[in-house]
Protein backbone atom coordinates (compact mmCIF):
# COMPACT_ATOMS: atom_id res chain seq x y z
CA UNK A 1 0.00 0.00 0.00
CA UNK A 2 1.38 3.44 -0.87
CA UNK A 3 1.31 6.15 1.89
CA UNK A 4 -1.40 7.81 0.42
CA UNK A 5 -3.57 4.65 0.59
CA UNK A 6 -2.69 3.67 4.05
CA UNK A 7 -3.95 7.29 4.87
CA UNK A 8 -6.67 7.29 3.37
CA UNK A 9 -8.25 3.84 4.20
CA UNK A 10 -6.95 4.07 8.23
CA UNK A 11 -6.68 7.96 9.01
CA UNK A 12 -8.81 10.13 7.17
CA UNK A 13 -11.96 9.78 9.21
CA UNK A 14 -10.83 9.20 13.36
CA UNK A 15 -12.66 10.61 15.95
CA UNK A 16 -16.33 12.01 15.89
CA UNK A 17 -17.16 14.69 13.27
CA UNK A 18 -17.12 18.57 14.85
CA UNK A 19 -18.25 21.97 13.49
CA UNK A 20 -15.13 23.68 14.73
CA UNK A 21 -13.42 21.51 11.46
CA UNK A 22 -13.81 23.40 8.46
CA UNK A 23 -11.12 21.38 6.71
CA UNK A 24 -9.27 18.47 8.46
CA UNK A 25 -6.95 15.42 6.67
CA UNK A 26 -5.96 15.56 3.37
CA UNK A 27 -5.46 18.96 2.37
CA UNK A 28 -1.67 21.06 3.21
CA UNK A 29 -3.51 22.31 6.37
CA UNK A 30 -6.39 21.50 8.56
CA UNK A 31 -8.40 24.83 9.10
CA UNK A 32 -10.00 25.02 12.87
CA UNK A 33 -11.88 27.75 14.80
CA UNK A 34 -11.08 28.00 18.24
CA UNK A 35 -14.56 29.19 20.29
CA UNK A 36 -14.32 32.47 21.17
CA UNK A 37 -13.52 33.31 24.79
CA UNK A 38 -11.34 29.95 24.96
CA UNK A 39 -7.73 29.91 24.62
CA UNK A 40 -6.02 26.95 22.82
CA UNK A 41 -4.24 23.82 24.85
CA UNK A 42 -1.35 22.09 22.74
CA UNK A 43 1.22 19.48 24.04
CA UNK A 44 3.07 16.71 21.90
CA UNK A 45 4.54 13.68 22.81
CA UNK A 46 6.88 11.17 20.86
CA UNK A 47 6.61 7.05 21.72
CA UNK A 48 9.66 5.47 20.44
CA UNK A 49 10.05 1.23 20.19
CA UNK A 50 12.75 0.46 22.28
CA UNK A 51 12.45 3.37 24.67
CA UNK A 52 8.94 4.18 25.60
CA UNK A 53 7.10 0.64 24.35
CA UNK A 54 8.87 -2.58 23.29
CA UNK A 55 8.86 -3.79 19.78
CA UNK A 56 6.62 -5.86 19.66
CA UNK A 57 3.46 -4.61 21.85
CA UNK A 58 0.54 -4.24 20.52
CA UNK A 59 -0.35 -1.99 17.95
CA UNK A 60 -3.64 -1.92 19.28
CA UNK A 61 -2.30 -0.54 22.52
CA UNK A 62 0.15 1.84 21.05
CA UNK A 63 -2.64 3.56 18.77
CA UNK A 64 -4.21 4.11 22.45
CA UNK A 65 -1.43 5.05 23.99
CA UNK A 66 0.03 7.63 21.80
CA UNK A 67 -3.61 9.50 22.07
CA UNK A 68 -3.49 8.84 26.13
CA UNK A 69 -0.14 10.43 26.96
CA UNK A 70 -1.64 13.36 25.19
CA UNK A 71 -4.99 13.66 26.59
CA UNK A 72 -3.54 13.11 30.01
CA UNK A 73 -1.50 16.42 29.70
CA UNK A 74 -4.95 18.37 28.73
CA UNK A 75 -6.64 16.76 31.54
CA UNK A 76 -3.59 18.48 33.50
CA UNK A 77 -4.64 21.57 32.28
CA UNK A 78 -8.30 21.64 32.77
CA UNK A 79 -8.79 21.26 28.79
CA UNK A 80 -11.81 20.19 26.34
CA UNK A 81 -9.74 18.07 23.78
CA UNK A 82 -11.30 18.89 20.79
CA UNK A 83 -8.35 18.02 17.25
CA UNK A 84 -5.70 15.75 17.30
CA UNK A 85 -2.62 15.26 14.58
CA UNK A 86 -0.42 12.16 14.26
CA UNK A 87 3.38 11.75 12.83
CA UNK A 88 3.78 7.89 12.19
CA UNK A 89 7.68 6.78 11.33
CA UNK A 90 7.08 2.93 10.30
CA UNK A 91 9.63 0.68 9.12
CA UNK A 92 7.27 -1.00 6.36
CA UNK A 93 4.02 -0.08 5.50
CA UNK A 94 2.49 -3.41 7.10
CA UNK A 95 -1.04 -3.12 6.65
CA UNK A 96 -2.03 -5.63 9.71
CA UNK A 97 -0.05 -3.48 11.98
CA UNK A 98 -1.41 -0.34 10.78
CA UNK A 99 -4.93 -1.08 11.26
CA UNK A 100 -4.59 -2.01 14.05
CA UNK A 101 -2.71 0.89 15.27
CA UNK A 102 -5.66 2.88 13.92
CA UNK A 103 -8.50 0.81 15.94
CA UNK A 104 -7.00 1.59 19.41
CA UNK A 105 -6.25 5.35 18.14
CA UNK A 106 -9.97 5.47 16.98
CA UNK A 107 -11.20 3.89 19.68
CA UNK A 108 -10.12 6.85 22.45
CA UNK A 109 -10.58 9.38 20.12
CA UNK A 110 -14.50 8.30 19.89
CA UNK A 111 -14.36 8.72 23.43
CA UNK A 112 -13.22 11.82 24.25
CA UNK A 113 -14.70 13.26 21.04
CA UNK A 114 -11.76 14.34 19.71
CA UNK A 115 -11.21 14.21 15.64
CA UNK A 116 -7.37 13.52 14.04
CA UNK A 117 -7.27 16.48 11.70
CA UNK A 118 -3.96 15.83 9.89
CA UNK A 119 -0.57 13.52 10.00
CA UNK A 120 2.35 12.65 8.23
CA UNK A 121 3.68 8.90 7.41
CA UNK A 122 7.36 8.44 6.69
CA UNK A 123 9.62 4.80 6.60
CA UNK A 124 12.21 4.68 9.22
CA UNK A 125 12.50 2.96 13.49
CA UNK A 126 8.87 3.18 14.64
CA UNK A 127 8.19 5.87 16.02
CA UNK A 128 5.00 8.05 17.17
CA UNK A 129 4.24 11.72 17.89
CA UNK A 130 0.71 12.74 18.73
CA UNK A 131 -0.06 16.40 19.15
CA UNK A 132 -3.19 17.09 21.06
CA UNK A 133 -5.05 20.53 21.01
CA UNK A 134 -7.99 21.85 23.64
CA UNK A 135 -9.67 24.21 24.58
CA UNK A 136 -9.84 26.03 28.17
CA UNK A 137 -12.24 29.00 28.94
CA UNK A 138 -9.51 32.22 29.02
CA UNK A 139 -7.81 32.50 32.45
CA UNK A 140 -9.51 28.81 33.84
CA UNK A 141 -6.78 26.96 32.69
CA UNK A 142 -4.95 25.05 35.64
CA UNK A 143 -1.19 25.73 35.88
CA UNK A 144 1.74 23.86 37.64
CA UNK A 145 2.33 27.65 39.45
CA UNK A 146 -0.61 27.62 41.79
CA UNK A 147 -0.09 25.93 44.90
CA UNK A 148 -0.17 27.67 48.04
CA UNK A 149 0.80 26.81 51.66
CA UNK A 150 -1.64 24.95 53.64
CA UNK A 151 -3.54 23.37 49.88
CA UNK A 152 -3.40 20.02 50.21
CA UNK A 153 -2.10 17.55 47.44
CA UNK A 154 -4.09 14.76 45.44
CA UNK A 155 -3.76 12.40 43.47
CA UNK A 156 -6.31 10.15 41.36
CA UNK A 157 -6.72 6.25 41.15
CA UNK A 158 -3.98 4.06 42.46
CA UNK A 159 0.08 4.86 41.58
CA UNK A 160 2.69 2.15 40.85
CA UNK A 161 0.71 -0.42 38.36
CA UNK A 162 2.75 0.65 35.67
CA UNK A 163 5.91 0.13 36.96
CA UNK A 164 4.88 -2.57 38.48
CA UNK A 165 3.79 -3.99 35.27
CA UNK A 166 7.13 -3.15 33.68
CA UNK A 167 9.13 -4.45 36.40
CA UNK A 168 7.50 -7.76 35.71
CA UNK A 169 7.68 -7.48 32.13
CA UNK A 170 11.90 -6.63 32.06
CA UNK A 171 12.32 -9.67 34.90
CA UNK A 172 10.29 -12.12 32.46
CA UNK A 173 7.62 -13.16 35.15
CA UNK A 174 4.25 -13.92 34.42
CA UNK A 175 2.80 -10.11 34.75
CA UNK A 176 -0.60 -9.77 35.87
CA UNK A 177 -3.10 -8.75 33.01
CA UNK A 178 -4.71 -6.01 34.67
CA UNK A 179 -1.23 -4.36 35.60
CA UNK A 180 -0.31 -4.73 32.19
CA UNK A 181 -3.29 -2.73 31.30
CA UNK A 182 -2.61 -0.20 33.55
CA UNK A 183 0.88 -0.01 31.41
CA UNK A 184 -0.76 -0.34 27.64
CA UNK A 185 -4.43 1.18 28.19
CA UNK A 186 -3.93 4.30 30.32
CA UNK A 187 -7.20 5.90 30.84
CA UNK A 188 -6.65 9.85 30.60
CA UNK A 189 -8.10 11.54 33.79
CA UNK A 190 -9.92 14.00 31.15
CA UNK A 191 -13.53 14.44 33.27
CA UNK A 192 -11.58 14.73 36.43
CA UNK A 193 -9.27 17.45 34.77
CA UNK A 194 -11.91 19.47 33.67
CA UNK A 195 -14.22 19.51 36.91
CA UNK A 196 -11.03 20.78 38.56
CA UNK A 197 -11.19 23.98 37.00
CA UNK A 198 -12.41 26.62 39.37
CA UNK A 199 -11.45 24.05 42.60
CA UNK A 200 -7.43 22.90 42.26
CA UNK A 201 -5.06 25.60 42.60
CA UNK A 202 -2.45 23.86 40.88
CA UNK A 203 -2.07 20.49 39.01
CA UNK A 204 0.25 18.09 36.78
CA UNK A 205 -0.20 14.52 35.33
CA UNK A 206 1.66 11.44 36.37
CA UNK A 207 4.12 10.32 33.46
CA UNK A 208 7.39 9.92 35.35
CA UNK A 209 6.41 9.40 38.68
CA UNK A 210 4.78 11.32 42.05
CA UNK A 211 7.75 12.48 43.43
CA UNK A 212 9.01 14.14 40.13
CA UNK A 213 5.86 15.47 38.94
CA UNK A 214 5.07 16.67 42.43
CA UNK A 215 8.51 18.35 42.51
CA UNK A 216 7.68 20.63 38.91
CA UNK A 217 4.63 22.02 41.26
CA UNK A 218 6.82 22.68 43.98
CA UNK A 219 9.47 24.34 41.69
CA UNK A 220 7.01 26.83 40.12
CA UNK A 221 5.08 27.36 42.92
CA UNK A 222 7.52 28.24 45.09
CA UNK A 223 6.99 25.82 47.97
CA UNK A 224 7.74 22.29 49.21
CA UNK A 225 5.20 19.73 50.50
CA UNK A 226 5.41 16.96 53.28
CA UNK A 227 3.85 13.56 51.95
CA UNK A 228 2.01 10.60 54.02
CA UNK A 229 3.20 7.32 52.40
CA UNK A 230 0.70 5.59 54.36
CA UNK A 231 -2.03 7.77 52.49
CA UNK A 232 -0.52 6.76 48.80
CA UNK A 233 -3.76 4.67 47.24
CA UNK A 234 -2.11 1.26 46.09
CA UNK A 235 -3.47 -1.76 44.94
CA UNK A 236 -2.69 -5.25 47.03
CA UNK A 237 0.11 -5.60 43.85
CA UNK A 238 1.87 -3.16 44.91
CA UNK A 239 1.65 -2.54 48.58
CA UNK A 240 3.25 -6.04 48.58
CA UNK A 241 5.84 -5.27 46.21
CA UNK A 242 6.63 -2.26 48.22
CA UNK A 243 6.18 -3.80 51.52
CA UNK A 244 8.61 -7.04 50.50
CA UNK A 245 11.51 -4.76 49.70
CA UNK A 246 10.76 -1.18 51.94
CA UNK A 247 11.02 0.43 48.37
CA UNK A 248 8.86 3.26 47.57
CA UNK A 249 10.33 3.58 44.05
CA UNK A 250 6.89 2.07 42.55
CA UNK A 251 4.20 4.45 43.79
CA UNK A 252 7.56 7.49 44.09
CA UNK A 253 9.41 7.21 40.98
CA UNK A 254 8.12 4.85 38.46
CA UNK A 255 6.20 6.15 35.27
CA UNK A 256 3.61 5.82 33.16
CA UNK A 257 0.47 5.86 35.91
CA UNK A 258 -1.26 8.58 33.78
CA UNK A 259 -2.80 9.70 36.52
CA UNK A 260 -3.78 13.28 38.08
CA UNK A 261 -1.93 15.15 41.17
CA UNK A 262 -3.32 18.24 42.22
CA UNK A 263 -3.84 21.00 44.88
CA UNK A 264 -6.52 22.07 46.52
CA UNK A 265 -7.16 24.60 49.32
CA UNK A 266 -8.69 22.82 52.67
CA UNK A 267 -12.15 24.75 52.24
CA UNK A 268 -12.47 22.89 48.73
CA UNK A 269 -11.49 19.09 49.65
CA UNK A 270 -15.11 17.83 49.90
CA UNK A 271 -15.74 19.88 46.54
CA UNK A 272 -12.91 17.35 45.00
CA UNK A 273 -13.72 14.15 46.86
CA UNK A 274 -17.30 14.74 45.69
CA UNK A 275 -16.38 15.09 41.48
CA UNK A 276 -14.30 11.99 42.15
CA UNK A 277 -17.16 9.74 43.73
CA UNK A 278 -19.08 11.48 40.55
CA UNK A 279 -16.73 9.98 38.19
CA UNK A 280 -15.99 6.57 39.72
CA UNK A 281 -12.35 8.20 40.16
CA UNK A 282 -10.91 8.00 43.61
CA UNK A 283 -9.12 10.85 45.06
CA UNK A 284 -6.84 10.13 47.42
CA UNK A 285 -5.00 13.29 49.82
CA UNK A 286 -1.64 12.23 50.13
CA UNK A 287 0.09 15.02 51.74
CA UNK A 288 0.16 18.87 52.39
CA UNK A 289 1.48 22.12 51.02
CA UNK A 290 4.69 23.61 53.23
CA UNK A 291 6.75 26.49 53.01
CA UNK A 292 9.83 24.55 53.49
CA UNK A 293 11.46 24.07 49.88
CA UNK A 294 11.59 20.32 48.63
CA UNK A 295 9.37 16.96 48.84
CA UNK A 296 9.77 14.87 52.66
CA UNK A 297 8.27 11.81 52.61
CA UNK A 298 6.64 10.32 56.32
CA UNK A 299 7.01 6.46 56.65
CA UNK A 300 4.59 5.10 59.36
CA UNK A 301 7.04 5.20 61.99
CA UNK A 302 7.40 9.25 61.68
CA UNK A 303 10.98 9.05 59.85
CA UNK A 304 11.27 11.15 57.08
CA UNK A 305 12.37 8.44 53.92
CA UNK A 306 15.95 9.28 52.31
CA UNK A 307 16.18 7.58 49.58
CA UNK A 308 13.89 5.56 46.69
CA UNK A 309 16.00 2.91 44.35
CA UNK A 310 16.89 4.31 40.41
CA UNK A 311 14.98 8.00 41.52
CA UNK A 312 17.10 9.76 44.42
CA UNK A 313 17.63 12.81 42.25
CA UNK A 314 14.05 14.12 42.23
CA UNK A 315 14.09 14.35 46.53
CA UNK A 316 15.48 17.88 48.10
CA UNK A 317 17.63 16.74 50.98
CA UNK A 318 15.85 17.67 52.99
CA UNK A 319 16.76 18.73 56.35
MG1 LIG B 1 2.41 16.13 31.42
Amino acid sequence: MSEFDLIRTYFADIGPARADVALGVGDDCALLSVPAGHALAVSIDTLASGIHFFPDCDPEHLGHKSLAVGLSDLAAMGADPAWSTLALTLPSADEDWVRAFSRGFTRLSQAHGIRLVGGDTTRGPLSVSVQVHGFVPLGAAIRRSGARLGDLVCVSGTLGDAGLALRQMLEGTDVDPALRRRLELPEPRVALGRGLRGIASAMIDLSDGLAGDLGHILRASGVGAELDLMRLPLTPAVANAVRKDADWSLPLSSGDDYELCFCIPRERIEDARRLGVGLGCPVSVVGVISDQPGLRCRQANGDLLNAVRGGFDHFATGA
